[in-house]
């Protein structure tokens, strides 16, 4: 229930803070309309349930997700919204039912809180594709169809305990938080397409997702290269574990390079052409598309048919293989490369991040909307 259409706490948390220590007020940023800058914006949370889990939040990553939806670039989006998919916090409080979790616990939330658990992929453990929808975070609504959900730009979430993720010890608590979402879509795809050691991988676009997917490609064994519209990033690249950079601003570079992965991952968040990247495929090569620009690029039939290559999408991942990937990281050493902002910098590391300037991954401390 929304109950400050004035926002009153507009311009200072103070206010939300006094009252929400009187039941499950929650303090949060929201945009309070498309495109209009985020701003103070408190709210309630569902009193935990049997099954739900109470999750006091620490950090909470920044995704171009965000920026699309809170801008409608991919229309449909609900105002106002509370972005933020990319959650790692403390139990709180759990419902009597609840088995899997205790107070205290570390633990996550990424790109979806429900799902209707009966469908053939739910059934499957991938939720992400629930025939009837899963339930994102927020810019969605709950089960019920009409309780709108809010995400992670909030002190505190409630949560069913199956739509909960552990995080485990020895990850940074910041650096966990992208792994929500940067981490798990560019995990997902890489397995279910069985890139392995010593496959030729190219990541095109070097943000959030894209730095995420060279640290799991190398982790996996693959042989790296960034493909990259910002040359300055060639550096990082290569500290980040990256075997070779290209910057696509060099038209050469597809002509020089044709032919020459197994597999691309495309992280991009801007239209761009695909076919370009095709040509780069070796013969039954796959590139697959992560990012998810707002408008349509045209695509040529040629790239593909001419050497059997084929061009597929993926979404985020299910909880299962999202467990997966975090126990993953926890052994190889993997976090995200953060940089921690309070909530009150949130415009700012938008614009930032729309200009490719981020490294590489904004992730909001959510002490920040604690303080006084
Ligand atoms: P990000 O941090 O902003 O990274 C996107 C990268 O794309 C930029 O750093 C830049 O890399 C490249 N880029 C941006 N504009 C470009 C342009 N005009 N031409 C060429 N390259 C450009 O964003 P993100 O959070 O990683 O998300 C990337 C995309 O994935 C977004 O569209 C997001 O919505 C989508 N996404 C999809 C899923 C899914 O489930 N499929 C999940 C999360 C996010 P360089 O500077 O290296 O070129
Ligand atoms: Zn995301």
């Amino acid at each position: 229930m929304i109950d400050d259409r004035e926002n009153p706490a507009a311009g200072s948390t103070t206010a939300a803070l006094a009252e929400e220590s009187a039941g499950l007020r929650v303090a949060g940023y929201a945009a309070p309309a498309v495109k209009a800058p985020l701003r103070p914006f408190t709210f309630d949370r569902r009193a935990p349930g049997p099954k739900d889990v109470l999750i006091d939040i620490l950090y909470c990553g920044v995704c171009h997700s965000d920026i699309h939806q809170a801008r409608d670039e991919w229309g449909g989006s609900i105002f106002p919204m509370v972005p933020g998919h990319e959650i790692v916090g403390k139990v709180a409080e759990v419902g009597d039912q609840v088995r899997k979790w205790k107070v205290g616990d570390t633990v996550g939330v990424g790109c979806f809180v429900d799902s209707d658990r009966k469908c053939e992929a739910c059934r499957a453990g991938e939720e992400q594709y629930c025939e009837t929808g899963m339930t994102p975070t927020y810019n969605g609504y709950e089960r019920d169809g009409k309780t709108p959900t809010y995400g992670g730009y909030s002190t505190r979430i409630t949560v069913d305990e199956n739509y909960v993720l552990r995080i485990p010890e020895g990850i940074p608590l910041d650096g966990a938080a992208p792994l929500l979402c940067a981490g798990i879509t560019t995990y997902s795809p890489l397995r279910h397409f069985g890139v392995k050691s010593g496959d030729k991988v190219g990541v095109v676009g070097l943000g959030g997702l894209g730095h995420m997917g060279v640290k799991l490609a190398k982790a996996m064994g693959a042989n790296v290269t960034v493909l990259s519209h910002s040359p300055g990033k060639r550096e990082d690249s290569l500290r980040l574990g990256a075997d070779d950079f290209l910057a696509t601003n060099d038209p050469t570079i597809f002509e020089k390079n044709a032919g020459r992965f197994d597999f691309i991952l495309d992280t991009v968040s801007a239209k761009h052409d695909y076919n370009a990247y095709l040509g780069l495929l070796r013969r039954d090569g796959t590139m697959v598309l992560v990012g998810a620009p707002d408008e349509p690029t045209p695509l040529d039939a040629f790239p593909l048919l001419t050497k059997r290559r084929r061009l597929a999408g993926s979404a985020i991942g299910g909880i299962r293989e999202t467990q997966e990937m975090l126990d993953f990281c926890a052994r190889h050493g993997i976090a995200s490369d953060v940089e921690v902002i309070p909530i009150q910098k949130i415009n700012e590391a938008w614009d930032r991040t729309v200009r490719s300037d981020v490294r590489y991954r904004f992730v909001i401390d959510i002490a920040s909307l604690r303080q006084k």
